[in-house]
């Protein structure tokens, strides 16, 4: 369920997810909606993936990314959330967010503390930052995918 669909590639708008606080852990998510969620094969096992991401026609980031279960739905809608590996000066709700997800990293899991949930994620980054430098994982960063179809570019000239 989780390697069989993969490079998985999506596009989509970024819309305000339920604020779970990811952004006050230092780890902001951008949730895509859930008309995207629903496009996904719905055999994908939820946990936590890594792969590349570009907001609009800007650059190539490395990310990781989760396939959870959506609470504000009790937990029978699946939720997908990109945390861009890049410091990004504004917020970009309402943008159009391209990914590949490229491997599977680990399943979802409940934390005791809030510093245990913290610091796995912050293995998870590493271990994305790893594999992705990797050239099986390093090609599809230059994928044709990440170029916007003419005309659909911002400040297209
Ligand atoms: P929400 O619950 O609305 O998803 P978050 O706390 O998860 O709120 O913050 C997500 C938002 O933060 C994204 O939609 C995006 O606009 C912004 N953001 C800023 N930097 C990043 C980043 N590096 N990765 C993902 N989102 C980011
Ligand atoms: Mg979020």
């Amino acid at each position: 369920g989780a390697m069989r669909h993969l490079p998985y590639f999506c596009r989509g708008e970024v819309v305000k997810g339920f604020g779970r606080g990811s952004k006050e852990l230092g780890i902001p998510t951008a949730n895509f909606s859930e008309q995207v969620v629903e496009s996904f094969p719905s055999d994908i096992s939820t946990g936590i993936y890594y792969g590349w991401a570009c907001v609009g026609n800007g650059d190539v980031h490395k990310m990781v990314l989760s396939i959870g279960w959506n609470p504000f739905y009790k937990n029978i809608k699946k939720s997908v959330e990109t945390h861009i590996i890049h410091t990004f000066k504004e917020d970009f709700y309402g943008e159009i967010l391209s990914i590949v997800i490229t491997g599977y990293i680990r399943p979802e899991k409940n934390f005791d503390s809030l510093d245990e949930l913290i610091s796995a994620i912050q293995e998870d980054i590493e271990e994305a930052k790893r594999q992705l430098d990797l050239p099986e994982h390093l090609k599809l960063k230059e994928d044709n995918f990440f170029h916007l179809p003419e005309g659909k570019t911002v400040n297209n000239h």
